[in-house]
């Protein structure tokens, strides 16, 4: 038996027992959430907002930790090895899709290791750069990359975040390799490029949005079929000439494998309830995006769309022959 195996066995005769007592008082202590990516990132800025409202309804208080670091895995680990009873969340996004095909070894299980609870938002992208790139716009920036390619750089979260799957998706679609920098979270990397010390970046306009109105980043486009509604004079990839170049970032809550089954359902209700604060609401069109519809924020819906999302990328992801290790 493995030794993730073996942890699975010793872990679930104390999950059954705890599982009653769990479901009538849970929660009984504060909630953990982390966050895999570094604060101030766009995943730290929803787990906030969402962490807030759902400490509302559940009458405790919900603690954001962010453990950034290889791509989200190092978050991840954090939250399948805690104890299952409720009290320790974790907010992911695309990348819990990818990283069971990118990482081929992993302290963890990243399947298996976890209990969904609910689909939260999918999140558009765009393509950003220093204020004072040489390419004011799309047509330009793809100009200027296949000319200078060795000498720009490209700002992302680690293999696996999202940051990494649209930069790898530029460079194919461009056919050019750049240099890429990785950060812990697009959090910092953010300010590498608002201080001009890094060229590109791809990022959810959950954290670009802001940065991009007062004018302190460029934006070329939207990786969206259609426009983002808080950024209407942003053109979208197709509109300014990448046609396919198109991501989107669907974020997710997880419990540890084991989790007993009334407390996945206490915590999506709250997660049910987060989404419709009007407060979250609000600040999520500010940031270019909305809240799923409450059937997709429940156990079942998000199981399937990850699993079906894991079986999207696998053969993308074999293809390319691009792994972590
Ligand atoms: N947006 C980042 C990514 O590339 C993660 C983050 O910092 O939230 O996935």
């Amino acid at each position: 038996m493995t030794i993730i195996a073996r942890r699975l066995v010793l872990a679930l005769p104390a999950a059954l027992l705890a599982a009653p007592a769990l479901a009538q008082g849970f929660p009984t202590q504060p909630i953990t959430m982390v966050i895999p990516f570094a604060a101030g990132g766009p995943t730290d800025t929803v787990g906030r907002l969402i962490a807030e409202a759902m400490a509302r309804d559940l009458g405790q208080s919900v603690i954001v930790v962010n453990v950034g670091g290889a791509g989200g895995t190092l978050g991840a680990q954090r939250v399948a090895q805690a104890r299952p009873d409720g009290h320790t969340i974790l907010l992911h996004h695309i990348g819990m899709a990818t990283i069971p095909t990118l990482y081929r070894r992993l302290a963890y299980d990243p399947v298996n290791g976890f209990e969904t609870i609910g689909m939260v938002t999918e999140v558009p992208m765009t393509l950003v750069a220093r204020r004072d790139f040489p390419a004011q716009t799309l047509q330009e920036l793809v100009a200027h990359v296949r000319r200078e390619r060795d000498r720009i750089n490209l700002a992302n979260a680690g293999i696996g975040a999202a940051s990494h799957l649209c930069g790898l998706l530029l460079q194919s679609t461009l056919n050019v390799q750049m240099t890429t920098v990785p950060y812990n979270g697009t959090g910092p990397a953010m300010n590498d490029l608002v201080g001009g010390r890094v060229d590109l970046m791809c990022d959810q306009t959950t954290n670009t949005t802001e940065h991009i109105r007062a004018g302190t980043i460029r934006a070329y486009a939207a990786t969206t079929p259609a426009r983002v509604a808080s950024l209407p004079d942003l053109p979208t990839a197709a509109e300014a000439g990448l046609p396919g170049f198109e991501v989107s970032v669907w974020h997710g809550l997880y419990a540890p494998r084991g989790t007993p089954a009334p407390v996945i359902e206490r915590l999506s209700r709250a997660l049910q309830v987060a989404l419709r604060d009007e407060r979250v609401v609000s600040r999520f069109r500010d940031l270019g995006t909305e809240p799923v519809p409450a059937e997709r924020a429940t156990p079942g819906y998000h199981r399937r769309f990850w699993e079906a999302d894991i079986a999207k990328w696998r053969p993308i992801i074999q293809a390319a022959g691009t792994f972590a290790d």
